[in-house]
């Protein structure tokens, strides 16, 4: 970025606590606390009119949702959140108060999740983007996509489908709405991946829509799974403007799809409740071909493409 480089990362980084590391932003690299390992380690990025457009999303919003993203997948592994990195590529005429804005909005989500930023990078370009690397720890075996068994029960967090809908009420022109809030501020389920980690034998993030991930899981795992479409946990708002098949291909939710052993469920249950963390059953993991999902009762299944952005569809 040149001149005037400095004064606006300083201005930057003034939202954000210093990190408790050994080398921290403003050196060649972080150097991150001995000892203490940052085993799992996830890198997204939102590009502007793939991700968000800046008609529709504030700069909070875009900054909220930029590390939002990647603390989703920390949660969907099991990890605590630590340390992150962060590359702006920022158009030349994007006024100094977006930037702030979006260093506010990321800072506030830093400090729920007490993640620190450690380092980044600007640059210009011609459309507004942010890629977060963020690293956290595990305390326990890390949750993956490939540990399902056969008779696993399947479980998802909060509500399908709302992002979604979101998106669509953006499109339509609308400013408002509990669906939109979710499209811009997506909450990461990372406490609900900490306890999960004790009871799931699978798990991953739900990004991309039901159907997409747990076809995912299931090609991960070598099983089939059945699901039982009137038991998708759906807001009477979503239920009436997508149904359950247009929520199976509901992108962006963050919510957790956990798979948990029969014999773990009653304390997986149990400690969700204690925990005030809303799960749903909504099927079990079959020895049925890999990747084939199939109603409960047995009818196979018609599954949904991904969804659209903007304007590109998403392949990760
Ligand atoms: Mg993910």
């Amino acid at each position: 970025m040149g001149q005037g480089e400095f004064s606006l990362i300083e201005r930057f980084l003034s939202h954000f606590p210093r990190a408790k590391v050994q080398v921290g932003p403003g050196d060649d690299c972080a150097v991150l606390a001995p000892g203490k390992g940052a085993q799992c380690v996830t890198i997204d990025a939102l590009v502007e009119d793939v991700h968000f457009t800046r008609a529709h999303f504030t700069p909070e919003d875009i900054g909220h949702k930029a590390l939002a993203v990647n603390l989703s997948d920390l949660a969907a592994m099991g990890a605590r959140p630590r340390w992150f990195l962060c590359a702006l590529a920022l158009p030349r005429e994007l006024p100094r108060r977006a930037l702030l804005g979006l260093a506010r909005g990321m800072s506030a989500l830093a400090e729920e999740h007490g993640i620190a930023l450690v380092g980044g990078n600007f640059t210009s370009a011609r459309e507004l983007s942010i890629t977060i690397t963020a690293a956290g720890e595990l305390r326990t075996s890390p949750i993956t996509r490939s540990g399902g068994r056969p008779g696993d029960v399947l479980y998802v967090s909060g509500t399908l489908g709302e992002a979604r809908l979101g998106l669509l009420h953006l499109q339509e022109g609308r400013r408002r709405s509990s669906a939109i809030l979710r499209q811009k501020r997506p909450r990461p389920r990372v406490a609900l991946g900490l306890l999960a980690a004790r009871f799931a034998s699978a798990g991953l993030d739900i990004s991309d829509g039901l159907a997409q991930d747990l076809g995912h899981l299931c090609r991960a795992s070598g099983t089939g799974a059945e699901l039982g479409l009137s038991l998708l946990p759906l807001s009477p708002a979503v239920r009436a403007a997508l149904g359950p098949q247009g929520a199976l291909a509901g992108g962006e939710d963050y919510e957790l799809l956990l798979a948990i052993p029969p014999s773990r469920t009653s304390a997986f249950e149990r400690a969700c409740g204690r925990a005030g963390e809303r799960v749903t059953r909504i099927g079990q993991l079959t020895g049925g071909p890999p990747g084939l999902i199939r109603e409960l009762g047995g009818r196979s299944l018609r599954l949904p493409a991904g969804f659209d952005h903007f304007r590109n569809g998403r392949t990760d």
